[in-house]
């Protein structure tokens, strides 16, 4: 299928309505005969498949006919594509549906405006309670079209990256399909993050434009994000403008620089022509810690992104048309991307954008939205569900929850009473809870509990099943691939899949060194995982040095950074340790320059103001701890594993300290880490 660029809606549009017309009597006259064809479409056209699992089988092993029947038929390309995918995992070389040419925000808002204009986008959750705002397609598409206007007219042009720094709103989504309709890519950075990683992250992907409010709101709570943004951009040469929008009503200081920009958005017109995109040209850019003091800026591409997210929304969570769809992460991380954005906004769907926090005002936040807003498919961190665990069943009962279908968890285990909690009482046990495991780099969901027949079980705290496409193996020390089950092991991905990163900004060779060579030929995910008896796969967590704080990513050797930039700090080692909300906690060891006698409470606060400017709050140490020494390797190596060991009190399993540079240093280490228990 060919559509001439320039005619995309009215083409799409009659494209759309007779494709959807042919589905429905393919699905239709095979009802009863070709079960998998009546939960997929495309699945009557592969031979053979005749359940769900077959499905999976065949996604795996036809992947180059799998992937281009859902390519064709759930995205609208401008022009088509010749060739499925050209990956070879081991140079890092991955590439998807070349020769395609589309544009993603048509495929996001333009398709669905000719079908229903007046079908809600997306549902604006303020921190207000009570306060929501709708968009509908039509509405969305206007925004998305004035603000591509205002970029071009700006002089953002096609490959340029916009740095977006903005809390969950409308605007911040527009912004994004505005970057996406007119060739920019899309840098967009969590509002929590300090003007020194803001710097960092604008610098490294050379913006020369950024887009941010006045103030955010949340909890109640100001923050001046204009003020981390001018901050940031003292450092930043590249940076030629930043448009600032009106989150409140208080003025801001403007600079040469800065461009108001509703006022700006009100000149520009709502028709803003999509420029033709090729299948592998950058859609954005999103930083993400690794285990080094240096975020890696992930890249994602257009089409395979696209329909991943397409794909894994609609299966994963049972997404059907009407429905309204929850996802409670911001749209800094990844998960904001695809499950709150691109995702539900390719399908067609009503999509809530969460400002606010899970206990503001009150405990009942969630519930209440639930209701309030009609919520179909609830998707949230266990951080959150564990920290309402506590508050009792009482603020979850006062609502009405009968509208819930799917509960979803993401971005850290889910232990099992947290689990229960959420399935038991939030779904009154009738919702399948699927805990989904991906990362940055996958673009979307990995593997998950679901899609399989309605009625297969779902083991609590076990992300069990691949996605379409995805064959995960377990590596041994050996780097051999584990066949057995009930095993455990580095947990890597076989073979390419459309939504993965293709690089790393500016660094495909530590895309390469990170991703591509620990095992060759394999994807690695730097995750542990645990194959049980029946094949379900359950993450044990991170095999490097990233930490999982509250869902959020950050790595010891970034914090590490930060705390040593203290002047009276010789050297510092940072650990993860389980906290029982936060899912991991910061634990910091500090070893003082000689001679410096300031009070340890002193220090403790200053190294915490470090972490929160160099990084972000999040970071913060949870414990501080001075010692005289930290464990070494004769190499000069610190050896993490003893000073994991002494948190979690396991000194039996400290291990062979014949190795250490200096065995006593760990008796100091243990003595002082149960004196600051003691204090707290
Ligand atoms: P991010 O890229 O920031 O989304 O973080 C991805 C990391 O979070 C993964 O590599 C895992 O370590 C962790 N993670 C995400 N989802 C899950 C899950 N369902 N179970 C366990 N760990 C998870």
């Amino acid at each position: 299928m060919r559509l001439p660029y320039g005619c995309t809606s009215k083409y799409i549009a009659a494209f759309f309505s007779r494709r959807l017309f042919t589905c429905y009597f393919r699905v239709w006259g095979r009802r009863g005969r070709c079960n998998a064809a009546a939960f997929m479409p495309e699945a009557a056209g592969f031979e053979g498949v005749s359940s769900r699992a077959a499905l999976q089988e065949f996604s795996v092993s036809n992947g180059e006919r799998f992937w281009a029947a859902v390519a064709r038929h759930r995205l609208s390309w401008i022009s088509p594509f010749h060739t499925v995918q050209d990956c070879d995992l081991s140079r890092g070389k991955i590439k998807w549906f070349e020769g395609g040419k589309l544009n993603v925000s048509v495929n996001c808002l333009d398709r669905h405006v000719h079908t229903c204009p007046e079908r809600v986008a997306l549902i604006w959750e303020r921190d207000e309670r009570g306060s929501e705002v709708k968009y509908t397609y039509r509405e969305l598409l206007e925004l998305t079209c004035r603000v591509g206007n205002l970029l071009r007219r700006r002089g953002v042009k096609r490959g340029d990256c916009v740095t977006i720094y903005m809390p969950s709103c409308p605007l911040a989504v527009a912004s994004m399909l505005a970057c996406a309709r007119i060739g920019a890519a899309h840098n967009v950075v969590f509002a929590g993050f300090s003007a020194e990683a803001l710097a960092e992250r604008i610098r490294d992907a050379q913006s020369s434009t950024v887009i941010t409010v006045n103030q955010g709101v949340r909890a109640g709570k100001v923050t001046e994000l204009k003020k981390t943004v001018d901050k940031a951009v003292q450092s930043c040469p590249t940076v030629q403008q930043v448009f600032v929008a009106m989150r409140t009503e208080k003025q801001v200081t403007m600079t040469a620089k800065d461009i108001a920009m509703e006022e700006e958005m009100l000149k520009e017109d709502v028709v803003c022509e999509p420029a033709a995109m090729n299948s592998e040209d950058v859609l954005f850019l999103l930083y993400t810690s690794g285990s080094t003091g240096k975020p890696k800026g992930l890249v994602h591409t257009q089409a395979g992104y696209l329909l991943y997210a397409a794909l894994t929304h609609r299966y994963v969570f049972n997404y059907h048309d009407g429905d309204v769809f929850g996802c409670m992460g911001d749209i800094g991380w990844i998960t904001g991307h695809t499950y709150s954005v691109y995702g539900p906004l390719v399908n067609g769907g009503t999509t809530v954008l969460f400002e606010s926090t899970p206990i503001y005002p009150d405990p009942g936040r969630y519930w209440d939205m639930v209701e309030r807003l009609k919520i179909n498919q609830f998707y949230g961190a266990p951080t959150a569900i564990r920290l309402l665990l506590k508050y009792g069943d009482q603020w979850v009962k006062t609502y009405d929850r009968s509208t819930l279908k799917t509960l979803g968890s993401v971005g850290e285990p889910i232990n099992t009473e947290a689990w229960e909690w959420y399935h038991r009482v939030v779904g009154e046990g009738r919702c399948p809870v699927v805990d989904t495991w991906w990362q940055t780099e996958t673009g979307g969901i990995c593997i998950a509990p679901r899609p399989s027949d309605p009625d297969a079980e779902i083991v609590p705290g076990m992300a069990m099943r691949p996605f379409f496409g995805i064959k995960p193996v377990l590596m041994d020390t050996e780097d051999k691939v584990l066949t057995s089950n009930n095993t455990s092991g580095a947990l890597c991905i076989a073979q390419p899949w459309p939504g993965m990163a293709r690089t790393i900004h500016n660094n495909h060779q530590r895309f390469i060194e990170t991703y591509c060579q620990p095992y060759p030929g394999y994807f690695f995910t730097g995750d542990g995982a645990y194959r049980s008896v029946e094949g379900y796969y359950q993450i044990t967590g991170r095999l490097d040095d990233v930490i999982n704080v509250s869902g959020h990513r950050i790595g010891t050797a970034e914090i590490e950074d930060a705390v040593n930039q203290c002047s009276a700090v010789a050297e510092s080692a940072v650990i993860g340790y389980s906290h029982n909300i936060k899912g991991q906690g910061v634990y910091a060891f500090v070893v003082l320059k000689k001679n410096v006698d300031e009070q340890e409470a002193n220090l403790s606060r200053q190294l915490n103001n470090i972490v929160s400017t160099k990084i972000a709050k999040y970071a913060c140490p949870d414990f501080i701890q001075f010692v005289q020494h930290l464990p070494k390797t004769r190499s000069g190596k610190i050896m993490r594993r003893v000073l994991r060991k002494v948190v979690e009190r396991d000194s039996n399993g400290l291990g062979d300290l014949s190795t250490l540079d200096d065995p006593a240093a760990v008796q100091e280490i243990i003595q002082g880490h149960l004196k600051l228990l003691s204090k707290q």
